[in-house]
């Protein structure tokens, strides 16, 4: 039987490709979005992909919003926590609402969403979560003190919530993307990316369906023993 999976900012970048990869692997996809109601009807109409909106900050609305799921496509067997923003500021000039902002959507919004599929997975016996942290949340970045503590954050999430996962069948991972051609990276200064690249021992950025690879690898049937881990995928920006 198909599994069910919900994509959070499924409907662009990096997301996008993760829901596509998924629906080819086989599983019945729900890509959520947070409010660009064009773009996500786009998608739909491209995808055949049913998308759904709510704000993955918010707990009620994350219960609120796997129920609509789970009413019509079945029961979440995966999640993949992709829905995130940058709100970039030097410390001293970064607000506290830039801050709160990054940390409850990226951070925040990984335990509401799983908070609502958890106690699901754990009564099935079967889960497969994957959270996506960043480079900059294992290496830290420049103006970004928001962003790199919520990525990092993921970080022990995930292997905190793998262990409390592990005897319940259910998988907790991360991917450690680098730097990916999405809207996310459009926004960074063409003088600062030039820098990045330049840092960037394959020579380019990568491509959003080089992470959604990562992500149907671990979302598989055989990846039962794989838990806890940070896949990272960054053409050898940061090796260690
Ligand atoms: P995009 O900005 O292209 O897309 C973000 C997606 O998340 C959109 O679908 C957006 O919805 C959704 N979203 C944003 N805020 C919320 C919210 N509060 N509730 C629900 N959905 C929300 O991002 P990318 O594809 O570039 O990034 C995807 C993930 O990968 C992010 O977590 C990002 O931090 C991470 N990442 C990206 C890297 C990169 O180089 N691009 C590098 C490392 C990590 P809407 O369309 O409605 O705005």
């Amino acid at each position: 039987m198909a599994r069910v999976a919900i994509v959070t900012g499924g409907t662009r970048g990096i997301g996008e490709a993760i829901s596509l990869a998924l629906q080819d692997a086989g599983a019945k996809v729900a890509a959520t979005y947070a409010g660009d109601d064009g773009r996500a009807q786009a998608f739909t109409d491209r995808t055949g992909i049913p998308a759904y909106k709510w704000d993955v900050a918010d707990p009620e609305a994350c219960a609120e919003g796997v129920a609509r799921v789970e009413a019509d496509l079945g029961a979440v067997d995966i999640l993949v926590n992709n829905a995130g923003i940058t709100r970039d500021a030097t410390f001293l000039k970064q607000s506290y609402a830039q801050w709160k902002a990054v940390i409850d959507t990226n951070l925040g919004g990984c335990f509401n969403m799983a908070k609502a599929v958890f106690p699901g997975m754990r009564a099935r016996q079967w889960g497969r979560i994957v959270n996506i942290g960043s480079i900059n949340g294992q290496a830290g970045q420049y103006g970004q003190v928001n962003y790199a503590a919520a990525k990092s954050g993921i970080h022990g999430f995930t292997k905190a919530l793998a262990q409390e996962g592990a005897r319940a069948g259910i998988t907790v991972n991360a991917i450690a993307p680098g730097y990916i051609d999405t809207d996310m990276v459009a926004a960074v200064p063409e003088e600062v990316l030039d820098k990045i690249v330049a840092k960037i021992p394959v020579g380019r950025l990568g491509q959003a369906h080089e992470i959604a690879r990562g992500v149907v690898f671990l979302t598989a049937e055989d990846a039962g023993f794989v838990t806890g881990s940070t896949l990272s995928i960054n053409g050898g920006q940061h090796m260690y």
